[in-house]
């Protein structure tokens, strides 16, 4: 796929290409569908509350669900919404035959106990992976719905032919939604896998080992230089924003004219959990931010949910 010459050391893995092309051979899986079922593949999406970013978030994977002909429904909910009231509408929706995956976005209001919502979830409509059922399947190797942004990860790893069997990977973070998922993934592409988290000692020490190095810990451009081998291909899951344009000119690189820009028009830029301009120094290729993994995660949740709707008919 895709890979663009940033610096003589640095390629860029950008997300795009990778991703239109997963929403591709989801587009022709569908069409395949409704030819033989008559019916479409359907998403539902829950959102509960009013927090910006997750609106942003769900209306994206309503635009590609449209995009690739899986039909949608919306789910908005009040703020106020109770745990019990939720867990009603996740029974209806677990209940329709013509849905086949159900998505709860995240965080859910802090009085609603996420993990209840997620097991209430039919394993079998659990497009996002983040049932028990699915985790457990995913631990023992056995097939799963795989976490989005993980199983994204793998196929951006893979389409660019960069090894996995053999190598040295380093995961930087041990969320259930993120770390630990892409560490099983890892470990069954025979990586040896080293997890690493906020109570790890000398983070540089381990992250330096690693020729495959995954960071997901939320800390923008926490990873510098000293913690990257040189040569190393690095993946940046977080998304942070930058608001200060001084602090940009620290972080950004060739492209920070365009940086500036953007900050000047939205007030802010996206920055990952690894500082770019460092990385750049030392790393073999990295995803950009944005640009990068973000692009993945929606079209793995297109991807699930057409298998969702096989699966439901007892197709493979
Ligand atoms: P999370 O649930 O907040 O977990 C953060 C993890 O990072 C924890 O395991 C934490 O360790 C570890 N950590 C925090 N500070 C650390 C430090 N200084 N050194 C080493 N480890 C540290 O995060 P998440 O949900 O996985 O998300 C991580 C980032 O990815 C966020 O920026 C999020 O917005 C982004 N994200 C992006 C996508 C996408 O599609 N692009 C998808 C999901 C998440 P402990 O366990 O010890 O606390």
């Amino acid at each position: 796929m895709t890979e663009m010459i940033t610096s003589p050391r640095t390629q860029l893995l950008e997300g795009a290409a990778v991703a239109a092309q997963i929403k591709q051979e989801a587009a022709r899986d569908v069409e395949k569908f409704v030819t033989e079922y008559e019916a479409r593949p359907c998403l539902a999406a829950v959102l509960v509350g009013d927090d910006p970013a997750s609106a942003v978030y769900v209306k994206n994977k309503i635009k590609a669900c449209e995009e690739v002909g899986i039909r949608s429904e919306h789910h908005a909910l009040p703020a106020t919404t109770t745990a019990v009231e939720l867990l009603g509408l996740i029974g209806s929706l677990n209940r329709q035959g013509d849905i086949d995956g159900i998505l709860v976005q995240l965080p859910l209001p802090a009085e609603i106990d996420e993990q209840k919502i997620i097991e209430a979830l039919d394993p079998e409509k659990d497009v996002d992976g983040f049932h028990p059922i699915n985790i457990g399947r995913l631990a023992m190797g056995h097939p799963a719905f795989v976490p989005c942004t993980p199983a994204g990860i793998i196929e951006l790893l893979e389409r660019n032919a960069i090894p996995i069997g053999g190598a040295s990977a380093c995961v930087v973070g041990r969320s259930q939604i993120v770390g630990r998922p892409m560490a099983q993934l890892l470990v069954q592409r025979d990586a040896t896998v080293t997890v690493c988290h906020s109570r790890t000692r000398d983070l540089g020490a381990v992250t330096r080992q690693a020729d495959l190095l995954v960071v997901a810990i939320g800390r923008p451009a926490f990873i510098g230089r000293e913690h990257i081998k040189p040569g190393a291909t690095v993946i940046d899951v977080g998304v942070n924003k930058v608001t200060d344009e001084a602090m940009a000119r620290k972080l950004f690189g060739a492209d920070i004219e365009k940086r500036l820009a953007t900050i000047a028009r939205q007030g802010y830029t996206l920055v990952g959990d690894v500082h770019p301009a460092q990385a750049d120094e030392v790393a073999g290729r990295r995803t950009p931010v944005p640009g990068g993994v973000g692009l993945l995660t929606v079209a793995m949740l297109m991807q699930n949910t057409m298998k969702a709707a096989r699966q439901r008919r007892g197709l493979s």
